[in-house]
């Protein structure tokens, strides 16, 4: 389905294993309870896939958006909510490796397994129109200030780093949004309710709030020169072939609607 190469195989073979051995076996569990798959995210995480499409200069696989579809599809047949999880980080991912003058150790513990990203895009007020969020970032001090209500961020609570969309802090209208760097222990970062799905119920899709966090320029991810080439370009590409909107979550929903759909076959 994905034409792979050799080396692209070995990779997908390699998750198929991971997903077959720690994966699909805490999956039932997963969803029955509602909670966070941690082992699952542990195995991906020592197995170096969190990793997989940082670039070979910071430790990871650099893999592309091909591998990163037949791995997504690969770990979604085992449990579509480490899927989902899975797939907001290599798109948070994907944003730190387009500023990685700014994100490098993040890029390097990531390919160690020791860091977990996600997106921050969604927001009351704006919802679907990532382009046009509502909140505005406020410069203070050569730095920037944000507050923000955001009404979806896989992993919430769990991830180690939040690629955050809002206002640029001299935007004239909404389209003029811009990406900063959250990190899950800055002060005024916080989940502000749970997340109950009828499915996926593992990954912690919840809502969050940002209350005047304090940002330097080194969490700015986006560039003021050229949005197309950088973190802001990237971030829309991952997230458009991946997660953010429809063409990429249906790589998730596939998973999450086959696994269902194999699972009701077996029940009829
Ligand atoms: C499991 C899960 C995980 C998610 N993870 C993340 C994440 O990690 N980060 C993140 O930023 N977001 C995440 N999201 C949010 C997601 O990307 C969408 O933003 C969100 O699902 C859409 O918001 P909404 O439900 O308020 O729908 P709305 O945007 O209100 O849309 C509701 C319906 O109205 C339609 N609609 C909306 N606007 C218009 C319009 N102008 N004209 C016509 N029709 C319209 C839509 O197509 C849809 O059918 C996640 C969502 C889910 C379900």
């Amino acid at each position: 389905m994905y034409r792979l190469n050799a080396d692209q195989q070995r990779v997908v073979s390699e998750a198929t294993a991971v997903a077959a051995a720690h994966i699909g076996p805490d999956a039932a569990r997963v969803d029955r309870e509602g909670v966070f798959p941690e082992k699952s995210i542990a195995a991906l995480a020592e197995s170096g896939l969190l990793g997989l499409n940082v670039p070979h200069t910071f430790g990871g696989r650099e893999q592309n958006l091909r591998t990163v579809a037949a791995v997504l599809d690969v770990v979604g047949r085992h449990c579509s909510s480490t899927a989902m999880i899975y797939l907001m980080h290599l798109c948070g991912v994907a944003c730190y490796a387009a500023a990685p003058g700014k994100t490098e150790s993040h890029l390097r513990a990531a390919a160690r397994g020791k860091h977990l990203s996600t997106l921050a895009f969604s927001e009351i007020g704006s919802r679907s129109h990532f382009w046009a969020p509502t909140s505005r970032a406020m410069q203070v001090n050569g730095g920037a200030r944000l507050s923000a209500r955001k009404s979806f961020v896989t992993s919430a609570g769990h991830a180690d780093g939040y690629v955050v969309s809002t206002q640029a802090t001299d935007a004239t209208q909404p389209l003029e949004s811009t990406l900063y760097l959250v990190l899950r222990e800055d002060k005024g970062v916080s989940v502000s309710a749970a997340w109950r799905g009828l499915g996926m119920r593992g990954n912690a899709s919840a809502p969050m709030a940002l209350e005047d966090v304090a940002l330097g320029e080194d969490r700015e991810l986006s560039s003021r020169q050229g949005p197309r080439d950088d973190a802001r370009g990237g971030a829309a590409r991952v997230s458009s072939r991946l997660g953010g909107n429809r063409r990429g979550r249906s790589a998730g929903w596939s998973f999450s609607n086959g696994s269902t759909a194999s699972r009701r076959r077996r029940h009829v």
